[in-house]
């Protein structure tokens, strides 16, 4: 039986990263997996989270199971962290997930129950794996328009000509901050005409919110998913805890659900535990606590806020660095969008050719799409990137 499977596609990040370290030219640039690093190359495990660590090794009496959800202390300090006042609090059902990526697809499982033909609409481009979860979970998609690739920015006008053909009930996944892979994101008006349309058209947005704290802050990159849960009638919020406290491989994440009022919170509270115990039973709970514990104590949640803004505040240099090297180089501002992108990623517009070129003379790897990861640079590497994409004539 077992012979009846078909290949599966390798994935092309993991594959560039294997290219990368079998590269034997002792200066090259890795740009393509999304972690965050430091100018020495490094994913430290980030202060607050490393004390919390100690103090629970310390404290944690039992690893007996959680319940269905998760910890409702998680639920409570992301629902604050991602929602804050926003909405009734008792409109919010929540379940913590094996990262983001568990969130989305507990979130779309929900909605195969609640509307099984519906169409999930994904901006072009978007995360490659939100179309195949989106598959998975026995859903169709669509895509509408959302880059302008001539310019780098939003196209946005297309973007919404689109979205007013999405049929009532149908899902619209929204990135809520840092659009992976292009980096362009609307701004808070455009935000705000989107909740209007899709308030008129009986749309559920779904939001992606992998990024929050890596844009233009903490608040800041809450904005526009607290302005749609307010409002829409039902919101659903995949957010993810492994960029934001550098827990990648703990698995965190978390579904919140805005309802309508709080007896639909009660059934679809409901759901996600029964969706939780079909998929894995509990969800994994060592991420969740460290999140907790951190956001729950003053002194933590300070250390972690502080060197969150050091991050975000080093990529935001990076990205000004490298749009004045490349003015410098070309003499032109066709790179200023570089400085205007929020989060870890650019679509560079190289055409594929340029890409490799820039890894096979230049030793500078990025994905086939140009989308490159601003955290791999450094103060020190920009110059050199700077100049080979000079050089390749993007
Ligand atoms: N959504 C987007 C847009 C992402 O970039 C990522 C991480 N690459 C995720 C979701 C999932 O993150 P996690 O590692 O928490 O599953």
């Amino acid at each position: 039986i077992l012979s009846h499977l078909h290949p599966q596609p390798e994935d092309q990040i993991l594959k560039l990263t294997a290219l990368f370290r079998d590269d034997p030219r002792p200066v090259k640039l890795d740009l393509g997996v999304g972690v965050y690093r430091n100018a020495a190359g490094q994913t430290p495990v980030m202060r607050a989270v490393k004390a919390a660590e100690k103090q629970l090794w310390q404290d944690e009496t039992s690893k007996s199971y959680t319940s269905l959800a998760g910890d409702p202390g998680f639920h409570k300090v992301m629902r604050d962290l991602v929602l804050g006042d926003a909405v009734d609090h008792t409109r919010v059902a929540a379940a913590a997930t094996v990262g983001g990526t568990g969130a989305l697809s507990i979130a779309l499982d929900l909605v195969k129950r609640a509307a099984p033909g519906a169409t999930v609409w994904v901006s072009d481009p978007t995360w490659p794996n939100h179309v195949p979860i989106i598959g998975k979970c026995g859903l169709a998609s669509n895509v509408y328009r959302y880059f302008d690739a001539e310019n780098r920015a939003v196209n946005f006008s297309a973007m919404m000509e689109d979205l007013a053909r999405v049929a009532p009930g149908d899902v619209v996944l929204l990135h809520g901050c840092c659009h992976n892979p292009t980096g362009a994101n609307l701004t808070l008006p455009e935000w705000q005409e989107v909740a209007r349309l899709l308030t008129q058209t009986g749309a559920l947005p779904l939001i992606d919110l992998a990024y929050q704290g890596f844009g233009d802050g903490l608040e800041e990159d809450a904005a526009a998913t607290r302005l749609v849960a307010a409002a829409c009638p039902d919101t659903l919020i995949a957010a993810s805890c492994s960029k934001n406290f550098g827990i990648y491989r703990e698995r965190t994440g978390i579904v919140l659900a805005v309802t309508p009022d709080a007896a639909a919170q009660g059934v679809v509270q409901g759901n996600l535990a029964a969706l939780n115990r079909l998929t894995y039973s509990f969800p994994p709970d060592h991420g969740a606590r460290l999140v907790t514990m951190v956001l729950e104590s003053p002194a933590l949640r300070a250390d972690w806020q502080a060197e969150l803004e050091d991050i975000r505040t080093s990529m935001l240099g990076l990205r000004r660095q490298l749009a004045d090297e490349l003015r410098a180089r070309t003499g032109s501002d066709r790179f200023g969008f570089l400085a205007q992108h929020r989060g870890m990623f650019s679509r560079l517009g190289a055409k594929p050719e340029q890409v490799a070129r820039l890894r096979d003379e230049h030793g500078i790897y990025m994905v086939g799409d140009s989308r490159m990861n601003i955290a791999g640079l450094s103060p020190a590497t920009v110059p050199a990137l700077a100049t080979a994409i000079a050089a390749c004539g993007i």
